[in-house]
């Protein structure tokens, strides 16, 4: 599932393959992705446009264009981007696809169809309307607000974390790994973690995501004290090489080592 990492990794490849092309072409496959923006309109606004710039903010992938619009993505379960010229090779799942001038196309791909797509004129107006946090990497996001953000907050700290009112960008697989590199079981209440407990988190919440996105968001590159790679399989500790945990948190399937995070 896209977290802050993967999309901050589309960000960076869309940048570097599908900026200030002229764009001659836009279908949109979906209309399942398509709530707020119709077809039509999309496959207008978009024709003979250029994008030009993007801005990430938690999960959703802000895309501006030449006449000021902003394209919204967000990859759902399984989404991402493909930036290619030969048709054959192209998915069937397609949700968009965006052709240009040079021949390539660039396709928003999200075959379990639970992505968005919007067409919006305010980036800031968006972010509030979805009730989004702070980015959790926004420089401005210190240690001070993040204990306002997630220390009152009721439930479990991983629940907190995925919170994305609270902080955005974190789901499942990064919040098991930033509460195993912090030592701190998933299901603590936030109200119980002392001063040094909450530092702890809030470093290792800015390294893990730092790292991840250097890792290009695959788990393969991941450091070896890395659990992330561990998950699904009858996997060891990396620190302790005890026998992982599986359980179900916030609706979600988390992994952790009951030796390390007492
Ligand atoms: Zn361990």
């Amino acid at each position: 599932v896209p977290e802050l990492p993967d999309v901050e990794v589309f960000k960076q490849y869309l940048n570097a393959t599908a900026l200030h092309k002229k764009i001659v072409q836009t279908e949109a496959r979906s209309r399942k992705v398509l709530e707020e923006v119709s077809i039509k309109r999309l496959e207008s606004d978009l024709r003979s446009r250029r994008f030009v710039s993007t801005h990430r903010h938690g999960k959703f992938l802000f895309v501006r264009m030449d006449d000021e619009q902003w394209l919204v993505l967000h990859f759902g379960m399984t989404g991402f981007l493909k930036y290619f010229k030969d048709m054959d090779k192209d998915s069937p799942h397609d949700c968009l696809l965006v052709t240009f001038d040079n021949g390539y196309h660039l396709a928003y791909d999200c075959q379990r169809m639970f992505g968005e797509v919007h067409l919006i004129d305010d980036v800031d107006a968006f972010i509030e309307s979805r009730d989004l946090g702070i980015d959790a990497l926004d420089p401005d996001f210190d240690l001070q607000a993040f204990k306002e953000s997630v220390s009152a907050k009721r439930g479990s700290i991983k629940s907190a974390l995925m919170n994305q009112s609270a902080v955005a960008g974190i789901g499942n697989v990064y919040s098991d790994e930033i509460l195993f590199q912090a030592g701190i079981h998933p299901k603590t209440t936030p109200s119980r973690l002392n001063e040094a407990s909450l530092k702890s988190l809030f470093g290792h919440m800015k390294d893990v995501l730092q790292t991840a996105i250097h890792c290009r968001a695959d788990p393969e590159r991941f450091p070896k004290s890395f659990i992330t790679p561990h998950r699904g399989k009858e996997g060891a500790c990396p620190r302790c090489e005890g026998a992982l945990e599986s359980e179900t948190i916030s609706g979600r399937t988390s992994y952790y080592c009951p030796k390390c995070q007492g």
